[in-house]
């Protein structure tokens, strides 16, 4: 993808604040930090987002996030990580090559990632549930 920002990234050409790299995954600061430490890990193969995305590589993202979290609790004191990746632009993904957020989180931070909705009956679940089995 050759105006893809984080395809750039991945390859030097632009700058960033690499804090990982292999041969298939890189990791850097965010450039617009929720708070220190707010890591980025992607492949350095394109891939739009979550869809498709070979699944060895979700494999190898999941074990670098783990990894990377307990770079933060060791270095950078943190409490407890969220991992977060938005895979469409409805689910406000800004930049189209798959990426995990890393962002720390402290007691009391004043952040808040809430997706809690409301109860529903179980018939209404029992719905949804048959939708995706068929
Ligand atoms: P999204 O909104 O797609 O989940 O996340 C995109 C993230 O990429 C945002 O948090 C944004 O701050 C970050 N970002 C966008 N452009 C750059 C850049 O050029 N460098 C870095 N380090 N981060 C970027
Ligand atoms: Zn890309």
């Amino acid at each position: 993808m050759d105006n893809c920002i984080f395809c750039k990234i991945a390859k030097g050409e632009i700058p960033s604040f690499k804090v990982y790299e292999d041969d298939t995954l890189f990791a850097f600061l965010d450039i617009n930090p929720v708070v220190d430490g707010h890591l980025l890990i992607i492949p350095k193969t394109h891939h739009e987002n979550i869809f498709e995305t070979p699944d060895e590589l979700l494999e190898k993202i999941s074990v670098l996030s783990k990894k990377l979290a307990i770079s933060l609790k060791e270095k950078l004191n943190v409490k407890a990580v969220n991992i977060l990746n938005a895979s469409g632009k409805e689910a406000q993904q800004s930049v189209f090559h798959l990426h995990y957020h890393l962002i720390p989180r402290f007691e009391n931070d004043g952040k808040n990632l809430s997706f809690h909705g409301e109860k529903k009956e179980a018939n209404d679940l029992e719905r949804v549930k048959e939708k995706l089995l068929s």
